[in-house]
């Protein structure tokens, strides 16, 4: 019962604890698994769970997005989202230019109502990373003596309709889940006992909701019976969590205070694969059939795999050693990339120390030929380290994972292919090395000839 929360904040939008302290006090406290869920932001995610990593918890990618039906505020949580996806980056950047935007001509108004605020006191009240609403605003105007409460700065200014109101520029609920299934996730109605006016939940499983958040900190065992109830009759996924902050408005520690029943992690895991027509391959079969095929050596492989991880990195011999082993068993990679270009960006490459840095620079040098041609060892816990190649996307590709066929990587692409290899290492009961021969294995058996 006390092991899930997927309903997490962190200092990437408005929690206090940054996404590493939170993954430390989840370990702590038991959980299992968690989501990390900001505003309109996936910035926690990655290092939540890069954190996670050395721990015995699952971190899911979430998102909560808010959205507006008229003046009513609609939260919509997604999971198992693709956080690295450009396209859910840029819209997540537009939308708090926007916000941004609207900020500004509401301070605009209030100068012109002769209020002497600037927008920097409004800026320097927020995070970095926080978008800046009504709220931040109403603060700096308190701060600056204009009104005695928050409250006030809104009755007297900002409420819709106030002199200095501007109306939003928010996404609709459908909209929210329209931008949450375009990056595979599952979208889930937040805390539905908090919508003032319930009528719209109903419009809102029309619009497209595909899970429930029925447990949660502030429903009480009736709003619970009766959101369990509707999902079963609507056939709804069924999500918890407490929505933990972190230790911000004297609130005692919600994290892990929810009872959400241990047997939804597992149907939550079929539910999304259903919903998003993922099939798992026979990982055990084709990690059998992996020493017949052209791929990587494991054994020569598990040595560098050590040292990296070792290390945390990989020197430069033993990324030669890799290109070498790489591109001396495919003569496509051979054609492809000179020998010694292969060691030039190696060597440039691999002067970092940081893996992201070096996937990082391998996407501006793509086009030059990347170093392993297109595998990425990575090291992902203390005995695993998985090679991350064309192979790997296709076998993904084709379970679902991914929209589209692809020969040539960005960062990014790694990242995700790393990310969804963590995942199903998680899922399985594998490690991420085996998962990866599994997949090259796949692909090889289903694809073979038409690359390397
Ligand atoms: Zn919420
Ligand atoms: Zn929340």
């Amino acid at each position: 019962m006390k092991n899930i929360d997927w309903h997490l904040h962190t200092t990437a939008s408005d929690g206090s604890f940054t996404p590493e302290q939170l993954v430390v006090k989840a370990a702590e406290k038991g959980l299992t698994s968690i989501a990390v869920t900001d505003h309109d932001t996936v910035e926690g995610i990655l290092p939540a769970r890069n954190k996670a990593r050395s721990l015995p918890l699952e971190v899911i990618p979430g998102i909560e997005l808010t959205a507006y039906i008229d003046q009513l505020e609609v939260h919509i949580l997604g999971y198992f989202i693709d956080y690295l996806d450009n396209q859910l980056l840029l819209k997540l950047s537009e939308l708090r230019e926007m916000r941004r935007q609207r900020g500004k001509k509401i301070v605009k108004k209030l100068n012109q109502l002769g209020i002497d605020l600037t927008w920097q006191e409004v800026k320097e009240l927020t995070d970095a990373n926080q978008a800046i609403g009504r709220p931040h605003i109403a603060q700096a105007l308190q701060q600056g003596g204009y009104v005695q409460t928050a409250q006030q700065a809104f009755d007297k200014y900002l409420e819709d309709q106030g002199p200095a109101y501007v109306p939003k520029t928010n996404l609709t609920p459908r909209e929210a889940i329209e931008m949450i299934k375009q990056v595979k996730g599952i979208a889930v109605l937040a805390h539905p006992g908090l919508l003032a006016d319930q009528s719209v939940v109903p419009e809102l499983i029309e619009a497209g909701i595909e899970g429930l958040e029925v447990y949660y900190s502030k429903h009480n065992s009736n709003q619970i019976s009766k959101y369990v109830r509707l999902a079963k009759d609507k056939e709804l996924l069924i999500l918890g969590g407490s929505d933990c902050h972190g230790l911000s408005n004297q609130e005692q520690l919600l994290l892990g205070n929810t009872k959400v029943p241990d047997w939804l992690r597992d149907r939550l895991q079929e539910g999304y694969r259903a919903r998003r027509g993922i099939e798992m391959i026979d990982f055990n079969k084709y990690l059998a059939l992996y020493p017949q095929t052209s791929g990587l050596y494991p054994q020569k492989l598990a040595a560098i795999g050590q040292k990296y991880h070792q290390q945390g990195y990989l020197t430069k011999e033993q990324l030669y050693q890799l290109a070498y082993l790489n591109s001396t068993r495919s003569a496509y990679h051979v054609k492809k990339n000179a020998g010694y270009l292969v060691k030039k960006v190696t060597q440039e490459v691999y002067q970092l120390e940081e893996e992201f840095l070096q996937l990082e620079l391998l996407s501006s040098l793509s086009g030059v030929g990347i170093p392993t041609a297109s595998a990425i060892l990575t090291s992902l816990d203390e005995e695993s380290h998985c090679v991350i190649d064309t192979r790997v996307w296709a076998t993904l590709w084709r379970m679902g994972y991914f929209e589209q066929e692809k020969e040539s990587f960005k960062a990014s692409d790694y990242l995700r292919i790393i990310d969804i290899v963590r995942r199903l290492a998680e899922e399985v009961d594998l490690t991420v090395a085996e998962i990866g021969y599994a997949l090259f294995a796949y692909d090889v058996e289903h694809r073979e000839g038409t690359l390397h």
